[in-house]
């Protein structure tokens, strides 16, 4: 079974033998991945519609793991049971985000792993202003980059500006991956300014280049 490079470095973020909550987890091809690779043997699928759960179980089927991914029909972890211990939210936008993080107790789960489509500022700002402890980041170049962020309910104080948007690991660690979409991002930037013959990214691009060249 093959999985997107995004979702294969959010398994590389799962410690082994953890019993695993996947909201949104549409086919469930996360779940099967993690119990198919040995990294756990029990893990949930999570769905908020019918549709996207009926596949989650077609999967389930087809790769015979009944009792190990279970399909759970839930607005995100309201109707999750009390042995899980580590929650994946990936693949939506922050305001769907949002919902599921408000309407649930943090504290009940050792961590979570969390991939906003959009917005990843605003994910971290949250995270800050509830006094949250970011426990690592990775970002990862597929079709877009993505953003994936660790964090528990742990007291953290906040994180400065520069952290909440561009991350305090990813900052700290500045892998190949982070650089080069520093470099694409400023240049972006830059090209705007050009064009429309503004300084309006001035402040940003001082920003990055000043977290690439120190
Ligand atoms: N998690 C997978 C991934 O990262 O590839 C699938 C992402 S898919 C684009 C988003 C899924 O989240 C959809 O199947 C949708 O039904 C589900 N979803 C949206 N809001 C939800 C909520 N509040 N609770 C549970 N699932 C939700």
């Amino acid at each position: 079974m093959r999985i997107s490079k995004r979702l294969l470095k959010i398994v590389e973020m799962i410690d082994k033998n953890k019993v695993v909550f996947d909201v949104g987890s549409d086919h469930a091809l996360l779940p099967c991945f993690l119990i198919m690779n040995d990294i756990t043997d029990k893990v949930y699928a999570g769905e908020i519609t019918e549709g996207p759960n009926k596949k989650s179980i077609e999967n389930i089927n087809r790769y015979d793991l009944d009792g190990k991914v279970i399909p759970v029909l839930s607005d995100g972890l309201q109707n999750a049971s009390d042995d899980v211990e580590v929650v994946v939210i990936a693949g939506m936008g922050f305001h769907t985000i949002k919902h599921i993080l408000d309407n649930c107790n943090i504290d009940k789960y050792e961590y979570f792993i969390v991939q906003s489509n959009n917005d990843v500022d605003k994910l971290r700002k949250y995270i800050s202003d509830h006094n949250y402890t970011i426990i690592d980041e990775n970002i990862v170049h597929d079709d877009f980059y993505y953003q994936i962020i660790k964090f528990s309910g742990k007291y953290h104080d906040n994180y400065d500006d520069i952290s909440v948007k561009y991350g305090p690991i990813l900052i700290e660690r500045k892998d190949d991956v982070f650089i080069e979409y520093l470099e694409y991002y400023c240049k972006h930037l830059k090209q705007i300014n050009k064009k429309a013959n503004k300084d309006e990214y001035a402040k940003t691009i001082k920003e990055i280049e000043e977290i690439l060249y120190n």
